[in-house]
């Protein structure tokens, strides 16, 4: 099959090119492919085409005392609509004391429905004696990062935290972390609770301040400091207090990776005051108007390295608790589906220029996960292939089962019209086709 005629972002910037793709792979990039007798040829003058994205932090079926929208099916779909054709799934925790399989062999089963291909992050909500063998283990199976949290039912505590990061350096292994005070955020609930009966969604960014991000951030890296171990991965760093802390240890020379979402780039507490709050309602909180500034400027200066969503999604009617009474509100947004086209917008407004684009949307991801022949359009990659159309858009049809978006005042330029998985046309003008399943990304061979 050749893809003809197209703006194709190739070597960090555009450039009119055709693309052979053959058993899943791109093989060829030329400017004027030949076609064999027979051979199919799409023509995609005038389109842009991009590499698959990559998102490194989903939660697909995941029940936090009440079940998601999504699950591995419905959410790979709302992924392919958008582009996006590989995740990166956090699961939700487990039983209290389960091993580290436990969750990554019930997420195997629940990804088995995956339209898109996918891989998997494994959860450490303690740690043991046996630990350190199981995540050696995982690693054989392809698990290259593991997710620790500061805050919720099995958060670690820092002597714990400390053990983690030294059996991770040990295993050549990556920490993503979700860094927030605990203590912190549940003083200043309980301040807001004991106050009034209201407790409506502008608290819950309220209660989660900024500093609360930052303190956690500046103890975390400390501890890597300390200890020499450089793979730490802080998941949607959201406040302009922690890229100041991270700032102070890239420049101390540390080296650890940086992630942010969408929403804290395109969202402020503002929404907080609509009549439908609750629906934003997420954690870290969004942050104040002006907020996203400092996140672009850490994008700018190298200092972020995956632009990802945190896709964790529940009804209206499951969130609408949250009008009244943030702290019972299940936490999470919409955002596989949404997240290429706002950043390739983006992009065609030149806030990005190419090689951030595909840095932060999928090759850095592909790399720091391990994920083989993923992340960019080249010689030799998957044919996980993007078509886009330039024009005036906004989101008006959404496949999340969640049924709703957070971004549909934003003036899109970019549509997905079309994508390969693979080399398997999936979305073709905007219908789903897609016969493939997705499959599990490794690198193991
Ligand atoms: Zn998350």
């Amino acid at each position: 099959m050749i893809l003809k005629n197209a703006n194709v972002l190739y070597n960090d910037k555009i450039d009119k090119l055709d693309i052979k793709i053959e058993n899943e792979k791109i093989i060829k990039i030329d400017s004027n492919i030949e076609a064999k007798k027979n051979e199919s040829v799409l023509d995609y003058k005038d389109k842009y085409i991009i590499a698959g994205g990559i998102d490194p932090h989903t939660h697909f079926n995941i029940f936090t005392n009440t079940q998601s929208s999504d699950d591995f099916h419905s959410g790979s779909i709302a992924a392919l609509h958008g582009g996006t054709t590989t995740v990166i799934d956090h699961p939700g925790f487990g039983p209290k004391d389960c091993a580290l399989n436990h969750q990554i062999n019930k997420y195997h089963e629940y990804a088995k429905q995956s339209l898109c291909d996918y891989a998997l992050h494994g959860v450490a909500q303690h740690i043991n004696e046996s630990t350190f063998d199981e995540m050696k283990s995982l690693k054989q199976s392809g698990i290259h990062s593991f997710k620790m949290y500061l805050t919720y039912l099995y958060r670690l505590e820092d002597n714990d935290v400390i053990k983690l990061l030294n059996y991770a350096k040990e295993l050549d292994i990556i920490i993503c972390v979700h860094a927030e005070n605990h203590f912190g955020i549940e003083y200043l609930k309980k301040i807001y609770k004991e106050r009034t009966d209201l407790l409506e969604p502008l608290k819950h960014a309220l209660s989660r301040a900024n500093i609360f991000e930052s303190e956690a951030v500046y103890r975390l890296l400390s501890f890597c400091e300390a200890i020499k171990f450089d793979k730490l991965y802080l998941v949607h760093m959201s406040a302009k207090e922690s890229f100041d802390v991270i700032r102070l240890f890239k420049d101390r020379g540390l080296k650890f990776y940086t992630e942010t979402c969408i929403q804290y780039l395109f969202l402020d507490d503002c929404v907080y005051l609509e009549d439908d709050g609750y629906k934003y309602i997420l954690s870290p909180p969004l942050r104040k108007k002006g907020n996203e500034k400092y996140i672009y400027q850490a994008i700018k200066d190298g200092l972020v390295d995956t632009i990802g969503t945190d896709h964790c999604t529940f009804s209206l009617e499951q969130k609408s608790i949250g009008k009244t009474d943030f702290s019972s509100c299940p936490n999470g947004t919409p955002g596989v589906e949404e997240r290429i086209a706002l950043l390739f917008t983006e992009f065609l407004k030149g806030t990005f220029t190419a090689k951030e684009f595909v840095d932060l949307s999928s090759k850095n991801a592909a790399s720091i996960f391990q994920l083989k022949n993923k992340g960019c359009i080249d010689k030799g990659i998957d044919a996980d292939i993007i078509v886009i159309e330039k024009g005036k858009y906004y989101f008006d049809k959404i496949h999340s089962l969640c049924g709703y978006t957070c971004y549909d005042k934003i003036e899109l330029q970019a549509k997905i019209t079309d994508v390969f998985l693979r080399g398997e046309h999936v979305i073709k003008d905007g219908q789903c086709i897609n016969k493939k399943q997705g499959i599990y990304v490794n690198n193991i061979d």
